[in-house]
């Protein structure tokens, strides 16, 4: 558990992380997660990343399950020799499914020799580095994988990104400076949890349009509730 301080906040790590276990969290909401749980295997972290673009968690896990089926396997091979415009009616429901075909097929041929597990023996610089030269891959996509893999990386979504900039905690909104935010509140063993759980709180309390901040343990270090009245 982190003790780390907040130069943000009064709350402390362990104080946030508790704040935040006061809702659930359910594996199949996180569509890589859940994929990685199930298989260890990070081309399968990726295509479940890029799946999840544009779309919710249960939708792509719901159109994983169907590739499963479909593509044997599930290697880089196998989706070089499905065509691609099968393999876009398959992701279909999970949106822009003729750009994720075409991604996922030129994923494929990039790392159909390229051992994957290996970046996780990688220094941590190096192994994103040649993460984010493949096609589709960005850096909330290359963190969520070395995340798994083992790697002090603490990826930032949409979710993550709206809850730091209402509290602004971060000094820009770049996605570098939003994660050094949370690397330096908790400690590496920590980002896991932090990570599935900060989304879960802006799906649920720090909602786009509607934020419950009266809900929101945050409140009472949160700039956006603060200016809004809502302490
Ligand atoms: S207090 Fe409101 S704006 Fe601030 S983090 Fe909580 S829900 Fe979001």
């Amino acid at each position: 558990m982190s003790s780390l301080i907040s130069p943000y906040c009064e709350l402390k790590g362990e104080e946030i992380l508790a704040g935040l276990r006061g809702i659930a969290v359910d594996p199949r909401d996180f569509v890589a997660y859940w994929v990685y749980l199930s298989t260890r295997d990070p081309f399968a972290v990726l295509v479940a990343t890029l799946l999840s673009q544009h779309s919710t968690d249960r939708k792509a896990l719901e159109v994983y399950r169907r590739l499963v089926q479909v593509v044997k396997n599930l290697s880089p091979a196998s989706f070089l020799n499905c065509e691609e415009q099968e393999l876009a009616e398959i992701l279909r429901p999970a949106g822009l499914h003729r750009r994720k075909a075409e991604l996922l097929r030129a994923l494929a041929r990039e790392v159909v020799d390229f051992d994957l597990k290996a970046l996780g023996n990688l220094p941590t610089f190096e192994a994103r580095r040649r993460l984010l030269k493949l096609p589709g891959v960005g850096p909330k996509t290359a963190d969520v994988l070395l995340l798994h893999l083992g790697h002090p990386l603490f990826p930032v979504d949409t979710h993550i990104a709206r809850i730091t900039n209402r509290l602004s905690w971060a000094k820009g909104s770049r996605y570098e400076e939003i994660q050094k935010v949370w690397m330096e509140l908790f400690s590496p063993k920590d980002y896991q949890e932090v990570h599935l759980r900060l989304i879960q709180w802006g799906r649920e309390v720090c909602r786009a349009r509607t934020p419950r901040c009266f809900t929101c343990f945050l409140r009472i270090c949160c700039s956006f509730a603060k200016e809004e009245g809502r302490t």
